[in-house]
């Protein structure tokens, strides 16, 4: 296994900030370190000038109590543009969401914290896989791929201790997989984009509209959990053929679901047909272990190396 280093430095006078940019809520934090938020602050998204008032208001009340924020990191909800060469860097692309397509976050940001604040900007699923990397579940571990399986599939992804950028961002849920729903009578793919890929299939409003009933309400006997373990398995199988992580962490409300991890381990396992020299499944698929605070506390990560990188590039 890679090891990655420890955090270089943890400096006990900058006050990093962080902000978990989510789709229906926003969280904001301060912190020292961070893995332990000092503050936090949670709100629904609503329109970005409301919203980005909202952070802003946070920050500047937590400048009062502490002391100046030395640099921002944010997680945001995509997709977004987050590599730092290009023209729109800091912006949200695409999204259905009101208002939002188009908006400069970043800048908006920068235009009230101040124009030298160092701001690190990423997508809310790899923050949180470096969040679990740095302080959770795969602390140590050099390949690490997150996978949340909640309202839609996304998926972080780690190569030997740093987050892997693409022209945009890895978008693991957009995986095609074969139609298994007809084996079980079935059609249901809720992806509006494409005829049958992971989100589509195995995304939590995908197991309530095929089954009428949202999965935490599912028993674990019901065959909705070996068809969603054979569709998670086939996820887990691309990204092991693709990347070839040490670990995979499977996370998201989903996941939660009684048994169904198991179930993902043995499907993977017969799937693989032996071909890789893979570690013991249980080893190899697990669950992450900062819960609700991964996003955040990847954040502050973020943030964190910014600060960092900035330091050494100045002296
Ligand atoms: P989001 O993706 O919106 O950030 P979650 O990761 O909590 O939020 O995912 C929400 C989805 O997870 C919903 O579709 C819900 O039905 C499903 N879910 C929540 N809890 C459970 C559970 N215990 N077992 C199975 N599915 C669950
Ligand atoms: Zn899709």
């Amino acid at each position: 296994m890679n090891v990655h280093a420890a955090p270089e430095s943890v400096n006990a006078d900058q006050l990093l900030g962080g902000i978990e940019a989510g789709g229906t809520k926003y969280v904001c934090a301060v912190a020292f370190e961070p893995e332990h938020p000092i503050l936090e602050a949670r709100f629904p998204t609503a329109t970005p000038e409301e919203t980005v008032a909202r952070a802003v208001a946070f920050f500047r009340e937590a400048e009062k109590i502490h002391s100046p924020l030395s640099s921002l990191g944010i997680g945001t909800f995509g997709p977004a543009r987050i590599d730092p060469e290009a023209g729109d860097y800091g912006t949200i692309l695409s999204t259905p969401k009101e208002g939002w397509a188009g908006f400069p976050l970043v800048e908006s940001l920068r235009q009230t914290l101040g124009m030298a604040l160092p701001i690190a900007f990423d997508t809310d699923v790899n923050a949180a896989a470096l969040g679990e990397a740095m302080y959770g579940a795969a602390r140590g571990v050099g390949n690490i791929a997150y996978v949340t399986v909640g309202t839609g599939i996304g998926g972080g992804l780690i190569q030997r201790g740093r987050l892997l950028h693409g022209r945009l961002h890895p978008e693991i849920g957009h995986f095609l997989v074969p139609d298994l729903d007809a084996e079980y009578g079935k059609s249901t793919q809720v992806c509006p984009f494409h005829t049958s890929c992971l989100e589509g299939r195995a995304s939590g409003p995908a197991i309530a509209a095929r089954w009428g009933c949202p999965a935490e309400l599912l028993p674990p006997d019901h065959p909705a959990w070996e068809l969603e373990a054979r569709y998670l398995a086939l996820g887990c199988l691309q990204i092991t053929a693709a990347w070839s992580p040490d670990v995979i962490l499977l996370g998201g409300g989903v996941s939660q679901g009684k048994g169904l991890i198991e179930r993902v381990r043995d499907e993977l396992l017969l799937l693989t047909g032996g071909y890789w020299d893979l570690p013991r499944m249980d080893e190899y698929l697990r669950y992450p272990a900062l819960n609700q605070q991964a996003g955040i506390i990847g954040a502050l990560e973020l943030a964190r190396k910014i600060g960092n990188a900035k330091v050494s590039g100045s002296q």
